[in-house]
């Protein structure tokens, strides 16, 4: 396909974005040889994502794949989609308002799985996205089947985030840049907590009142450009993104 092509498509944009959300992930640590983003796509029961075993630092556009919320490939045959799928089919139809999700395997994030009667709390300003609850689902196995993507889905409930029982964690969020800009702050708010509880004292969550302060400033779309073109540029200068890929929002 030609860069034109990529460039005027608004498909094709959505590709291009997974694509640079996912380099972007493996530069700032929050992703590595595991885990994928996927993304809805508008008006069908179909998402995007990158192939099993395309190496999570080099994903392209091109190499997207498309599948159904069953899990059938639709294009993009012979390559193959990541087996754990069902976390993205079973959110995508459980929850109309999510339109990307990425499933990873944040150390941090499962070391809070591992703790006995420890909660991981909004510790941090922008930890408000998750003030309705972090749940944990229990299963800790690879989400291969639709069933266990069906409990998953059922454990996040309306929430934005669900750790996954030593395995991982699966953030949601209503595009890709928002998706990039949420697994940056649940990794700050994660280490956060970890310092608070490593230093040997009681972590102090934000509290209710604070967080509906938080909330009465908050300018949700204006911070995730932000930082979407922060990382967009900074991956432009590491290297990790083509400096051709035109994906600021
Ligand atoms: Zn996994």
């Amino acid at each position: 396909m030609a860069d034109t092509d990529i460039r005027s498509n608004s498909d094709a944009r959505l590709r291009m974005e997974i694509a640079a959300a996912t380099r972007l992930m493996v530069m700032e640590n929050l992703l590595d040889y595991s885990g994928h983003v996927s993304a809805r796509i508008t008006g069908e029961d179909a998402y995007y994502i990158q192939p099993a075993t395309d190496p999570r630092g080099d994903v392209t556009p091109e190499r997207m794949i498309k599948v159904d919320f069953e899990g059938n490939v639709l294009s993009g045959a012979p390559l193959r989609p990541p087996f754990e799928i069902p976390i993205h089919g079973e959110i995508y139809k459980a929850r109309p308002d999510v339109n990307a999700v990425v499933h990873n395997h944040m150390e941090i994030a499962i070391w809070f799985t591992m703790m006995e009667g420890v909660q991981l709390v909004p510790m941090r300003a922008r930890a408000v996205r998750w003030a309705s609850g972090i749940p944990t689902d229990s299963d800790p196995s690879h989400i291969k089947l639709k069933q266990q993507g069906e409990k998953l889905a059922r454990s996040l409930g309306p929430h934005h985030a669900v750790l996954m029982r030593a395995h991982g964690l699966t953030l949601v969020a209503e595009s890709i840049p928002a998706l990039l800009v949420d697994a940056v702050h649940f990794d700050e708010n994660a280490r956060a907590q970890m310092e608070v509880m490593q230093a040997g004292r009681k972590p102090l969550p934000l509290t209710d009142e604070e967080m509906e302060q938080i909330n009465r400033h908050e300018m949700r779309d204006f911070h995730c450009g932000k930082l979407w073109a922060y990382y967009l540029r900074k991956g432009e200068k590491a290297g990790v993104l083509p400096d051709d890929w035109d994906v600021v929002k």
